[in-house]
């Protein structure tokens, strides 16, 4: 996808703030971090939306929590406790349309969220 910011960071076009890489996923610092540690979790293959998932996509889903969790303890919020959150669309606030798993901790997180 040429004109998608993350595939961009995928093929190094653009440079994020890397935090974490293996052969399925990218993980970089969110350029507006909403918490003190606050990392975006992507798969490199482009899919828009959580809603684009296919069967074939369920073993990189789990890669994308696995890769969150290992963020997690390498950023040291792993006892603390943090959330992992995927937005869908416009209503929930999607603002990039390739899927993102945000990583968010280092403060207390209020529930129901806004
Ligand atoms: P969402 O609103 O769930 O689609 O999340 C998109 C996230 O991407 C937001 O938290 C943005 O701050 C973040 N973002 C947008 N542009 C960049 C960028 N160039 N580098 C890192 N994060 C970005
Ligand atoms: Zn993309």
């Amino acid at each position: 996808m040429s004109d998608c910011l993350f595939c961009k960071f995928v093929s190094g076009e653009i440079s994020p703030q890397t935090v974490y890489e293996d052969d399925d996923v990218l993980a970089f610092r969110d350029i507006n971090p909403q918490a003190p540690c606050h990392v975006l979790i992507i798969p490199k293959k482009h899919i828009s939306t959580l809603n684009d998932l296919t069967e074939q996509d369920a073993e990189l889903v789990g890669k994308l929590y696995l890769a969150a969790a290992k963020v997690a303890k390498q950023e040291g919020i792993d006892e603390a406790g943090y959330r992992t959150v995927m937005n869908c669309n416009e209503q929930a606030g999607q603002t990039v349309f390739h899927i993102h798993l945000h990583l968010l901790g280092g403060r207390c997180m209020n529930w129901p969220p806004g």
